[in-house]
């Protein structure tokens, strides 16, 4: 196996194969930077994900040159939630490592809107 191809291994996520086709989503947004599609399972009346294509495992090992990349998503979120007609409010999300009930380690944003949002977070 090549150092490329062991990369990549280590890198790819479900989330990976979404960014390239190889399984489908329900995708609301594209970019060159940045992807976004509906969560599989919603835990909201409208649950979308906003991942980076770079394929950073998490936010706690997001460098200091992913700054402008970080802010782009959060613009994204924003988009995808003005096109989701969420004008009442919603919820960002980023779950990071297992203590933060991370699943997926590709960075991900998860919009929350259409109902009420309860705190604390469980
Ligand atoms: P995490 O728990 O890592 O913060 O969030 C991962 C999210 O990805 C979960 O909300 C889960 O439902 C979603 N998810 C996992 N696999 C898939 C998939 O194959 N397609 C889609 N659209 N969402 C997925």
């Amino acid at each position: 196996m090549t150092n490329n191809k062991l990369h990549m291994t280590i890198q790819d996520t479900i989330f990976g194969k979404i960014i390239r086709r190889e399984i489908p989503a329900n995708i609301v947004y594209e970019d060159d930077l940045a992807l976004a599609f509906t969560d599989i399972n919603p835990q909201a009346p409208v649950h979308i994900l906003v991942i980076p294509k770079k394929p950073i495992p998490k936010l706690a090992e997001a460098e200091p040159d992913d700054q402008a990349l970080l802010g782009h998503l959060l613009l994204t979120a924003q988009r995808v939630a003005t096109q989701a007609g969420l004008t009442n409010g919603y919820r960002v999300v980023i779950n990071t490592g297992d203590d933060g009930g991370q699943t997926v380690y590709h960075l991900h944003l998860h919009i929350l809107g259409g109902r009420h949002m309860a705190w604390p977070p469980g």
